[in-house]
Parts: structure tokens; sequence; C-alpha cells
């Protein structure tokens, strides 16, 4: 079960300085979004002490030349455009340095600070960010730095990274796909910016299986997000047996947040969390790192980031909230992913999770639902993990035959 735990909070005035132009949703206004969340908690969450990442952190994941592009803009008028919709302002390079710092500190925070969880609400987000890039609002990795750190310096040997943003991690996958000490999950809409995040996507050589995608519609609702990552994460994270668990969390899939379509509610965000979180209690004693990736819809991100909070503080009280069992359409698409999947980890063979809050049958851990069968759906025109396309369809009716059908592609992230 899960306890509540001490949890505690990352932030830095550099993050607020931070601007890429007049209208682009990447915005300080986000970190003050931040704080109002903050304000609503009050003092039931402390804070974590954190600099800047140091350039050797940086370079276990970014190529150098990556870091002496990005040091160059410090201080200089204007913006020096990196990609099509991020750019570096003067006090960019030092807020992303912090923004790198405070994942770091998130961690040490875990190892070191007594603390269960943390959460880094740093700006600019990192998921994006490629090795030898910037790309997609994103400068420096941010999870990526951290999952490196916590094997550096705390001697994590394996580390599980989510990313609930709307957005495919792409940078983050990219870092650690080839290898198997580093699982990556992602949910996000799928097929928007970047266009990566197929399902098929699942690693390669030794990494193979340890990249998991798994791709919504533009459509998603809270219980088809909870149930994607009840049937597909918490058996693969209980298989990995992490020492630590990062979060990507972005809130561009709230249903108020116009970069996608999802309908994700801020309730539906703690209820994530809170799963996670108590999957962390049971295989790691808690350790969680959450780091803000996107989310650009204000009102949507305070709300959401106060749900999340309050579930790192209580996630039974999330972990109460009934979800039915997933039937018909939705039912089907789950046991087709998990039988994708399978491959890597058989326990998704196994079939739904029981509920966290229930006692486990037989004190052993084992699952006493019903096997899903591979042979789940045949490739029907229902068939909504469709090959090519590799989204889970929303409701009933909600197709992804084509391309076309998720409408909204963007550009905007991260
Ligand atoms: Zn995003």
């Amino acid at each position: 079960m899960s306890a509540p735990g001490r949890v505690v909070v990352g932030y830095h005035p550099a993050f607020a300085a931070h601007e890429m132009g007049e209208g682009h949703p990447e915005r300080p206004a986000r970190s003050q979004a931040a704080l109002a969340a903050l304000d609503r908690l009050g003092d039931r969450v402390g804070r974590y002490a954190f600099g800047p990442a140091s350039r050797a952190q940086i370079e276990r994941i970014h190529h150098p030349r990556h870091v002496d592009t990005l040091a160059a803009t410090a201080g200089s008028p204007g913006l020096l455009v990196l990609d099509e919709d991020t750019a570096a302002g003067p006090a960019t390079y030092e807020a992303a340095l912090l923004a790198a710092g405070a994942a770091i500190g998130a961690v040490d925070a875990l190892f070191q600070g007594g603390a269960t969880r943390s959460f880094s609400l740093a700006r600019p987000p990192g998921h994006h960010a490629e090795v030898d890039r910037a790309m997609g609002f994103c400068f420096f990795n941010n999870v990526a730095i951290a999952a490196q750190h916590a094997m550096d310096a705390h001697h994590c040997r394996r580390v599980a990274i989510v990313d609930w943003d709307v957005h495919h991690g792409n940078g983050t996958q990219r870092a650690f796909e080839g290898r198997n000490d580093v699982l990556f999950v992602s949910s996000h809409q799928y097929r928007l910016f970047p266009g990566s995040g197929h399902y098929a996507e699942r690693g390669r050589g030794p990494g193979l299986g340890f990249t998991l995608n798994l791709p919504l519609s533009s459509e998603a609702t809270d219980e088809e997000l909870l149930w994607l990552h009840r049937r597909l994460t918490l058996p693969v994270l209980a298989s990995f047996a992490p020492d630590l668990l990062l979060i990507s969390a972005g809130f561009d899939a709230h249903e108020s947040d116009e970069t996608a379509g999802q309908r994700i509610t801020a309730r539906g965000f703690g209820r994530l969390a809170a799963l996670l979180f108590d999957a962390a209690d049971r295989l790691c004693q808690g350790r969680t790192a959450l780091v803000l990736e996107g989310g650009y819809h204000l009102g949507g991100l305070t709300d959401s980031l106060v749900a999340v909070l309050e579930a790192a503080l209580d996630p039974a009280e999330f972990l109460a909230d009934p979800l039915p069992p997933p039937a018909g359409v939705l039912e089907a698409l789950l046991d087709r992913l998990a039988a994708h999947h399978a491959v890597s980890w058989p326990a998704l063979r196994q079939g739904p999770l029981p509920p966290p809050q229930e006692p486990e049958p037989g004190g052993g851990g084992g699952d006493p639902l019903a096997g899903a069968d591979d042979e789940a759906l045949g490739g029907n025109q229902e068939d909504h993990v469709a090959g090519e396309e590799g989204a889970v369809a929303g409701g009933a009716g909600e197709g992804v035959g084509d391309a076309g059908a998720l409408g909204r592609n963007t550009n905007l992230d991260s």
C-alpha cells in the first residue's frame, strides 16, 4: 500500500527569465502557474536545494558541441533560432543549466535528502532534446541527465522513466534506446509532434524491449490513459524492478490544453501519478522524481500540478477512485498492445493487474485475472492499433484508420 511520503519540489527564479519570444506557448507564465500550485499546497510540500548542472553531468548525455552552441547564447541580445519552434535568448543557457540541475537535485533529494518523492518545476522542458540538438522547446534533456546521474552518483543499476507528456519523448528514447539499464515508457497522442513513438519502436540491440511506446488517440480520456498504464506499464515496471522511477510529467494532455486533443483531467493526472507512486512504493522504496515537461493551459497546469503533488502526499486518496474494468474496444486494444510487448515482457500475458488497493491473493503477487488472449481482435476494421498509425483509439467509434483522423497535427510542443 502507498504510504504518505515526504514530498519536495525544486524551483528557481531563473526558470521564469527564459523567454522564446512574444506569443510563444512555452512562456514564463508557465512558471507562475507552477508557483500558483505551490501556493495552494502551502507547507505540505518542502523544497530541495540544487545548483546548475555541471558540464560533465550534461555531457554524459549531450555532445560537447551542443553545449558549446547553447553556452554561446548566454547574455547575448536577441534570440538564436535553434529549431523551427525553439530559440535561445540571453537567459536561456542559465535556465537550461539550472533545469538540468533541478532534475539532478530531484534525484539527490531521494537518496540524500530523505524525501520519498520530488518534483522539479523547471523550465525549459527537456524530453525532445537530443544528444546533439535542441528541439521542441527543449535544450538539455533534463530527465535523461537525471537518470544517468542516478547511475553515476547513486549506484542505481536500473532506472525507469515514464513519460506521460502528450508528445512522444523522442530525445529520451534516443538517449537510451540501445541500453537495457534504462526502461523508457512513453504514452502520448499519436501522431503529434515529433511524429515518432509508434508502438513498434521498441529499442535496439541490447536495449530491444526496453523502450515501450504506448500511443493513444487524440480523444483519450482518463479511463483510457489509466488503463493503458495499469495494463502495460505496471507489469513491465514490476518485471524491470527499477532502483528509481523518473517521470517526465507533461500536462499538455489536459482537457483545456489546445496543444493536443486529449481530454485528461487534473484528477486523472493525479490518479495516474498515484498508480506510479504506488508501484514505486512496492519496487524501489517509493523513490520517484518527477520533472516538468509540457503543459500550456495555465489553469490546467496549476490544477494538474496540485493534483499530482496531492497524490504524492497521499496516493491512497486517489487510488480509491473507481476505475471500471475496460470493456469492448478498449479492452481489445489493451490486450493487443500487451500481446505486442509480451515478446519482451511475459508478465503482460497475464492480463490486467488487480486494483492497487486490493490485497494480493495468495500472498504472492500473482495475478488472479484471466489471461489476455493474444488472438484478441484479429485485425478487423475495428483494429485501432493499426500497423501504420499505431495509436490506441478513444471510445467506441473513434478511429485512427488514416493519419488525418488524428486532426490537430500541430508542431507545437513540448
Ligand atoms: Zn508536450
